[in-house]
């Protein structure tokens, strides 16, 4: 997947990137997924001079509106509401809070800290203050018109960031209404934490934004949020990325940190969905070499995770819908189906689906053998290349529900995925106007494939 940041750049920029994507995908022939992140209420320093200013430790800072320049001295922050929303004794994270100011006092027109972390400011740094002091809401208007630019663009997922309830994701959806682009709520604020369940269940994908989340929270509660985010998020059939700092060194070196590798590692062994870069892709010196590291840093531990563990933990926790007392048809029929995974030895699951609901319910058991996910629906086929484990397969029609088990057995042979003699589980709704999947059918591909067209014949 390609991801579009909008806190940087401008919109015209962000839609001439998006276009470019698209084609090189198309030369290419690759179903990819593009993400636009909305900014969300993300605040910004005034340009610092060129190349940068130094905040030492324990100096006495000024703090005012505006958005004409910040010095080693006077900061200037581009929001209006900045002497309304901050009061003395709050803490102020500048650069994705590596630099701290602790405000001592609230002046008429301005505010007077010191500083508790120093370092360099460069460029126009984002400014943090605590998510649930902000004044302004999420999707603030400018989400909004960006929003409405990138649905008519076509892009497959929106970004919400800084929500802090699921009518924040609601809000989104007004302008981005179903069927149209996923919706990624970023997990960065004390307040989305607290109302993850109903985050989870009100967004299709879920962020955990671990730049403004490690703010936010003690550094120490980070990796066990992550764990916990994931694991619910991933039970609710929502595909979960985990981003920020994973490879930062690779910025400037050609190789990762040990540790940023295990970091890569041990996300993937959370349940992550994807891995995200930012900054290593972004403003990095090796882009593409970064993403070649990641890559193989996630394969290997895909092909050392402990796909039966996954699925029987998320069965035995009752993870699956726990609100409801019985479980829904697609949750029963994808659960049943990684049960089957589990006693026969099966060379694919082919999912067929309409939105990729059933793609993305069965995916969360994380099975170990590939999942095949089809959909007549392009854009479908690109919001799957976020799900865990999938290779999303565009399937020309989406008629009858035998002609389009057939089209997929087809389309899986001609792939080389799966050939004649296999044993394959088949997961589709008999009725499309239903929405839900219906049918769990276990299918030996003939050697002759017209043989699908004909009446189904017991797997042997
Ligand atoms: C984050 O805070 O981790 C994040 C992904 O958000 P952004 O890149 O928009 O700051």
């Amino acid at each position: 997947m390609a991801r579009l940041n909008l806190s940087h750049g401008s919109l015209k920029g962000a839609l001439a990137l998006y276009e470019r994507i698209r084609r090189v995908a198309r030369e290419q022939r690759r179903e990819l997924g593009i993400l636009a992140d909305l900014p969300g209420p993300k605040i910004r320093m005034a340009p610092c001079p060129r190349g940068g200013v130094m905040l030492d430790q324990d100096a006495e800072v000024t703090l005012r509106a505006g958005n004409t320049a910040s010095d080693g001295r006077i900061l200037e922050v581009d929001y209006e509401a900045l002497l309304d929303d901050v009061k003395a004794g709050d803490r102020v994270g500048l650069a994705d809070g590596q630099i701290l100011i602790e405000i001592s006092s609230v002046r008429s027109t301005e505010l007077l800290g010191h500083v508790l972390h120093g370092g360099l400011l460069r460029g126009r740094p984002g400014f943090y203050i605590p998510a649930d002091r902000l004044s302004i809401d999420t999707p603030t208007p400018r989400d909004l018109r960006y929003a409405e630019a990138l649905v008519e663009a076509g892009v497959d997922f929106l970004g919400a960031s800084f929500v802090r309830r699921a009518e924040d994701v609601r809000a989104l959806r007004t302008v981005a209404p179903s069927p149209g682009p996923l919706l990624v709520a970023k997990i960065e604020t004390r307040m989305a934490v607290e109302n993850i369940d109903a985050i989870i269940s009100e967004a299709d994908a879920i962020m955990v934004a671990r730049g403004d989340l490690g703010i936010e929270f003690p550094i120490e509660d980070l990796p066990h949020l992550q764990k916990e985010i994931i694991r619910r998020c991933i039970a609710g059939g929502r595909p979960a990325i985990t981003a920020t700092q994973m490879l930062e060194s690779m910025i400037e070196s050609p190789i990762p940190t040990r540790a940023e590798a295990s970091d890569v590692a041990n996300a993937v062994f959370d349940g992550s969905s994807a891995v995200m870069l930012s900054a290593e892709t972004a403003i990095g010196v090796h882009p593409v070499h970064v993403v070649a590291t990641m890559a193989r840093i996630a394969q290997e531990a895909d092909s050392r995770f402990d796909h039966a563990r996954w699925a029987q933990n998320i069965t035995q926790l009752g993870m699956i819908n726990p609100t409801q007392s019985s479980l829904s048809v697609t949750d029963a029929i994808t659960m049943a189906a990684s049960r089957v995974v589990g006693e026969v030895d099966l060379a694919a699951l082919v999912c067929v689906s309409g939105s990729g609901f059933t793609v993305r319910s069965m995916a969360r058991f994380r099975p170990r053998v590939p999942v095949l996910g089809f959909s007549a629906d392009p854009r479908t086929v690109r919001q799957l290349t976020l799900s865990w484990g999938v290779e999303p397969v565009c399937l020309a029609s989406e008629i009858a529900y035998e002609s389009r088990v057939a089209d997929a057995i087809e389309a899986a042979v001609a792939l080389g995925r799966i050939r004649a003699g296999d044993l394959v589980a088949v997961l589709a709704g008999i009725n499309p106007a239903m929405r839900s999947t219906d049918v769990l059918r276990l299918l030996r591909v003939p050697e002759d494939l017209k043989e699908l067209r004909s009446a189904p014949q017991p797997a042997r």
